[in-house]
């Protein structure tokens, strides 16, 4: 999962994407992470339905398996 990074070498901070061979920029940072999400997670299908959580999976079994840990008490 590509996570947000900050470029301040001209002095405004701006989030670049890191998924290889992409580097777009983004002024706030929801706006890569719905660049991320709709752009590059189309081998993931499986978002996890839990309200924050930015995972998603390829697989159902393997969101499955991940759901549980927002279940556990
Ligand atoms: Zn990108
Ligand atoms: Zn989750």
């Amino acid at each position: 999962m590509p996570t947000p990074v900050t470029d301040e070498l001209n002095g405004s901070r701006t989030y670049v994407c890191v998924v290889p061979g992409c580097g777009k920029c983004f002024v706030r940072g929801e706006h890569l992470k719905r660049h991320v999400r709709s752009i590059h997670t189309h081998d993931k299908p499986h978002p996890c339905p839990f309200e924050g959580c930015d995972k998603s999976f390829s697989r159902r079994d393997n969101l499955g398996q991940h759901v549980r840990i927002h279940l556990q008490p």
